[in-house]
């Protein structure tokens, strides 16, 4: 009786909790930033089928074409019967498995590093490799532009977090200098996500160098693109990772490799304090072995992949050739990523619609991913798409003018 009369109480003065949230969905969706999900009926990634039609897509992060490829799709099977479908624990537990190790080994010598460290995600990656590195007391000097997840890292570390400005390298500088902080850390996207860009990544070296710092590279969307052979954007940039052990390479396999996970390169003592410290590491089930075995078919591939690094490079000089001369700016990328900028959130999502309708399926970016009235269209192309399919995208923006 007496929890009855409190529970009113409790009720006649306040909305419950969870009833906040309506009207802050409500609000997403006013300002055109609830975001919804298609449902997929096919594999990823040109061409989705979805319960009414097919939609030609230029939005997925299989650049070179590998999510779908048959010799993966045959590793996976062989895999599979091989190593059954789950690890079984974590890594220092039981769950690591000979393909976990063959994957490291091999990354290891394709990025010419001592040693590498596979994790489940990119994401899970950058939240272990910062705060096992820097913590209070340290600092995090970080783009402004940076993935979300090297954010949430930084601010996992408890270290001071600075922000620089774009590629600002006047002002990391300043901020180095003016720190006291015990260790310091430089983080940075080698290819920012939304722009397609690249850091400056000799500069930053000479940087962490000058201040002993470190200097984490998140090179989710170089590996397996940029550089020869797909080694990345370190040897796009001619950086050799085995000569500067103060260099954190972070390489993701869900996107060029086409599968899933990702991996931390490094020197070799880095890499084993990484293994003993690193919280999603350690605290976590291994990933399926039939991801790993797939991913060292994967590597094979990008390894070989020149045609494919090739083809990608002339769709990217289509597309440019394709806009020029019409309202639509491509922002400056020599990457897979080439977003055109629009501005405000219902134009972008107006676009879009525009292209929808005709079948072509390109996001509009919107805040938070990307800074306010910086709403684009973000157009990220594959090799696996082919010059007819890219001229289909060309003519309906020509016709939208
Ligand atoms: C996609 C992405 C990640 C996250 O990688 P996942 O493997 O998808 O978790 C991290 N950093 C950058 C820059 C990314 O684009």
């Amino acid at each position: 009786m007496l929890q009855c009369v409190v529970k009113l109480t409790v009720l006649q003065r306040y909305h419950m909790i969870w009833e906040e949230l309506d009207s802050e969905l409500a609000e997403l969706k006013t300002a055109g930033l609830q975001r919804v999900r298609r449902i997929t009926d096919s594999p990823c990634c040109v061409e989705f089928k979805t319960n009414k039609r097919t939609l030609l897509s230029f939005c997925s992060n299989d650049y070179l074409g590998l999510a779908a490829e048959p010799a993966l799709i045959e590793a996976a099977r062989t895999a599979a019967s091989r190593w059954g479908v789950g690890s079984g624990s974590s890594h220092l537990v039981g769950g690591h498995l000979a393909p976990h190790e063959e994957i490291e080994q091999n990354l290891a010598t394709f990025t010419g590093s001592a040693r590498t460290l596979y994790f489940s995600t990119g994401y899970m990656a950058n939240l272990g490799v910062v705060p096992a590195l820097v913590g209070r007391g340290d600092a995090v000097f970080s783009d402004r532009l940076n993935h979300a997840s090297l954010i949430d890292a930084a601010q996992l570390s408890r270290a001071d977090h600075l922000r620089y400005p774009h590629n600002d390298m006047v002002a990391l500088e300043r901020q180095l200098a003016g720190s006291s902080a015990r260790r310091k850390l430089i983080l940075t996207d080698a290819v920012f996500s939304m722009d397609g860009d690249l850091a400056p990544l000799a500069q930053l070296l000479e940087l962490a160098e000058r201040f002993d710092a470190w200097l984490v590279v998140d090179d989710a969307h170089g590996f397996g693109v940029l550089g020869p052979q797909g080694r990345g954007s370190l040897a796009h940039m001619g950086i050799t990772l085995s000569a500067y052990p103060r260099i954190i390479y972070i390489g993701t396999l869900g996107k060029a490799a086409g599968v899933s996970g990702a991996f931390v390169a490094g020197a070799a003592n880095v890499i084993e304090w990484l293994m003993q410290r690193a919280r999603t590491y350690i605290f976590t089930t291994a990933s399926s072995p039939i991801v790993a075995a797939t991913l060292i078919k994967s590597l094979e591939l990008i390894e070989q992949g020149d045609a494919r690094r090739r083809h990608l490079q002339e769709l990217i000089a289509q597309l440019h050739a394709g806009l020029h001369n019409t309202r639509w700016q491509l922002m400056s990328s020599p990457t897979p990523i080439q977003p055109i900028l629009i501005g405000e959130n219902e134009a972008a999502l107006h676009c879009a619609a525009a292209l929808a309708e005709q079948g072509i399926l390109v996001p509009a970016i919107r805040p938070p991913t990307v800074p306010k009235g910086t709403a684009r269209l973000r157009i990220t192309l594959s090799a696996a798409h082919s010059h007819d399919q890219l001229d289909q995208l060309i003519t309906a923006l020509r016709q939208l003018q």
